[in-house]
């Protein structure tokens, strides 16, 4: 028994992806890439498809589960259930107007033509804002429609927007705010859901290690509850004394966003010696 994992063959998802696996422990070979590849060491193989087809390829149940971005599968409405937000691949989609257009609320947009590969979910926007426009589809290139006379508005993917920029375009609309998410099939057998849950819970370790590093540091007895009074731990931090008469060692888990400030303050307390840590996994 395999479960079988739609993925991206190539383009933005494709690598983050691929290293989620690998962190998970699973071994894909990727030396000659072919269309379906088996796991060495996990239930699993893996199937390489461009992003469009893997919403309705998890729906069929012709693979068991998918990585793909929320926005393709809103886009294809395909009838797959989500099982994990995956925190890579963000980007948002949105409506944008030329920079000089006045524009004061979705009302204004009634009769205007907006170019976009998104057509689905454009459509249930609209209709859910009582707004009627004429959706025109492109595959490609969304983003010069305006320029050269082909729509008013574009609806398309937007990260960092430098690209709305330097078409002279300003985004007044968030429609839908995206990233991968793990989908799957509705009706996997118990079996099939057990390798799953395994992947999950794998792929959850991985996840909760991702943004936390792991801190040692030195520090007189005398300083030690100035310093706990600023360490968030997971639980309580781990204290051990020193070999040196009144020094202690204390270790702990911090969450890197919080990283620099508290490092600060650590030192302020009288924290010597800090060691920061990468972290592999957290099993929660
Ligand atoms: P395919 O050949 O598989 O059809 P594609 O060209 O349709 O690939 P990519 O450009 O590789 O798709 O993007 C895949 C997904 O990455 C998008 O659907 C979206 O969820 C996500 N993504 C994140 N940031 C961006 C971005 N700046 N531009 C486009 N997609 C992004
Ligand atoms: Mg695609």
């Amino acid at each position: 028994m395999k479960l079988r994992i739609a993925v991206q063959s190539k383009g933005r998802l494709n690598e983050d992806t691929m290293h989620l696996l690998a962190e998970a422990g699973i071994k894909v070979g990727t030396s000659k890439r072919t269309l379906l590849v088996s796991s060495k060491n996990f239930p699993m193989e893996v199937l390489f498809l461009r992003d469009d087809d893997i919403p309705q390829t998890v729906a069929d149940g012709v693979a068991d589960v998918g990585i793909v971005g929320l926005n393709e599968l809103r886009e294809k409405e395909a009838d797959a259930r989500i099982v994990k937000n995956l925190g890579f691949g963000g980007c948002r989609l949105s409506i944008a107007l030329p920079k000089e257009q006045p524009y004061s609320g979705v009302a204004d947009l009634a009769g205007r033509k907006i170019a976009t590969s998104y057509p689905v979910i454009l459509r249930n926007y609209l209709e859910q804002q009582g707004v009627q426009a004429d959706i025109h589809v492109i595959t490609g290139s969304v983003e010069i429609s305006t320029g050269i006379g082909l729509a008013d508005a574009i609806f398309d993917i937007v990260s960092s927007g430098s690209t709305l920029v330097s078409n002279n375009l300003r985004e007044v609309e968030t429609v839908l705010e995206s990233e991968a998410v793990m989908i799957a099939n509705n009706g996997l057998s118990p079996e099939k859901q057990a390798i799953l849950d395994e992947l999950l819970f794998r792929i959850g370790s991985v996840m909760s290690a991702a943004d936390k590093k792991y801190v040692l540091m030195n520090a007189p007895r005398e300083s030690l509850d100035a310093i706990l009074a600023v360490l968030p731990g997971i639980k309580s931090p781990t204290v051990m004394p020193l070999a040196q008469e009144g020094w202690c060692s204390i270790h702990t888990v911090l969450d890197e966003a919080c990283f620099w400030e508290i490092i600060g303050r650590l030192k302020a307390a009288g924290a010597e010696g800090i060691l920061v840590l990468p972290i592999e996994k957290m099993i929660l």
